[in-house]
């Protein structure tokens, strides 16, 4: 989606005056892209229209750039119609919370349970999560995993006493929470490969039980077309408060979004990025927008790489960009605490622009970082302080002393530039534009 999005753009940009035929034009380009990504026929042609409309209206006609305020329709639309603003989850006035998950088999939810505890456990909660996938023989096992991997309390059936009743089980759940004082229920529920009536009359009687403030639809990213009648059937048979969308860390990123949020006109909540515990975060549209406009989640990147930072170490950089003092030293440290954060891919596949760097991506191996360290190894403790004294035949001697090249060295040092820059940005509380750390 992306790829055709930034082309669509660059062939808009360069022209200087948009008219009926070049937003026509741009709309046909728009509808393709969507369709590719699998967005749903219905919502594609309620977005074109909407798009098409505005970008006839006066505002375009008066515009300096055309393509600027295209990109600005698309966008805006996209936002609407994800939900605009970011919503949280919603709290009962008197606890526990009770937060019930619903979807297809395989969808995330039992994984999402136990991201969901960790996250709000972070926060201070005291999440017990309830296992009421009695379906599969595995389903309570694979919860109680995940709950000691996010290292949450759980409610499950004894073993052994046959099919156990989840409606029943769910209820339990929330007075034994009660009893324990948490202060927040998670029920895990059970889902099949396709919609199924059984089941969702099941989901629907543990919603009508337990009443929770929060029916969470988790729904795999990558289902296609199918969004639209599994997220109408979800909402038909047990109806949901909103959504998650789980496996955006594959390839289908915008369809299932845009389809799910326009056809149910529910906030998508969270997205799960990973198999990982930690792979999730908070939904926020507009970064959602961006994401699908190839734009970068730039945001989200530094977000991740904040947290990702021990506090110490944080604040040692931040006394570090309040006097500008940033050093070699601190950008191997910067480059292992990335390493640290999990997939550089990941991490890269946020990047500006990356439509077009997806072969650089397939190239990029972490033993940069292996590399890039070797080089910082190689220089004295002066070198690494002031960068600026590493004239040729210090560069020469350090290519050596690595076993790297004199190439090699003077693009570490160009990398330490361009991060030194970025980090100067940061520090005045802009927005870089290159987020300068990755080998790319
Ligand atoms: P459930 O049947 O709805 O409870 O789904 P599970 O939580 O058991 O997840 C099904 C499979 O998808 C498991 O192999 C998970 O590891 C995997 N999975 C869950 N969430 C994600 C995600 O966000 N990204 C990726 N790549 N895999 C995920
Ligand atoms: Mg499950």
């Amino acid at each position: 989606l992306s790829d055709r999005l930034t082309e669509t753009f660059r062939n808009l940009r360069k022209k200087g005056q948009l008219t009926p035929a070049d937003v026509d034009g741009t709309v046909r380009e728009i509808r393709r892209a969507l369709l590719d990504a699998d967005v749903a026929l219905p919502v594609v042609k309620e977005f074109t229209a909407a798009i098409r409309e505005r970008a006839l209206g006066d505002e375009v006609n008066r515009a300096l750039n055309p393509a600027q305020q295209v990109v600005q329709i698309v966008n805006d639309e996209l936002i609407g119609i994800l939900g605009g603003q970011q919503r949280r989850l919603q709290f009962a006035k008197n606890p526990p919370t009770v937060i019930m998950l619903a979807g297809l088999q395989g969808s995330g939810k039992t994984t999402f349970a136990g991201k969901l505890a960790k996250m709000l456990e972070k926060d201070g909660h005291t999440p017990l999560l309830v296992a009421c996938d009695l379906q599969r023989p595995n389903a309570v096992n694979q919860l109680q995993v995940v709950a000691e991997r996010a290292g949450a309390a759980i409610y499950a059936p004894e073993p052994g006493n046959g099919v156990g009743d989840p409606v029943k089980v769910a209820r339990d759940g929330v007075a034994h929470a009660t009893r324990q004082q948490h202060d927040i229920v998670i029920i895990d529920t059970a889902g099949r490969l396709g919609v199924d009536a059984e089941l969702m009359k099941q989901a629907s009687d543990i919603r009508k039980a337990t009443q929770p403030d929060e029916v969470l639809f988790v729904i795999d990213a990558m289902i296609g077309q199918d969004a639209v009648n599994t997220a109408k059937a979800f909402q038909d048979g047990v109806d949901f408060t909103g959504v998650v969308l789980s496996k955006l860390d594959g390839d289908a990123r915008g369809g299932a979004a845009l389809s799910v949020a326009s056809v149910t006109g529910r906030p998508i909540i969270f997205a799960s990025t990973g198999e990982g515990l930690d792979d999730v975060e908070p939904f926020h549209p507009d970064r959602m927008a961006s994401r699908i406009l190839d734009l970068g989640d730039i945001l989200t990147l530094i977000e991740q790489a904040q947290s990702a930072f021990d506090e110490a170490e944080a604040m040692a950089v931040a006394e570090k960009l309040a006097t500008e003092t940033f050093t070699l030293e601190d950008f191997l440290q910067q480059m292992q605490q990335m390493k640290k954060m999990g997939s550089m891919k990941k991490m890269l596949g946020m990047l500006p622009g990356m439509g077009n760097m997806k072969q650089q991506l397939e190239d990029f191996d972490e033993r940069e970082i292996d590399r890039t360290e070797a080089i910082i190894r190689s220089m004295t403790l002066a070198e690494r302080r002031n960068p600026k004294m590493l004239n040729g035949s210090r560069r020469l001697r350090i290519a050596r002393g690595s076993g790297m090249t004199v190439t090699d060295v003077n693009q570490l040092v160009q990398r330490f530039d361009q991060a030194a820059k970025m980090m100067k940005t940061v520090a005045r509380g802009g927005v870089p534009n290159i987020p300068g750390m990755g080998p790319i």
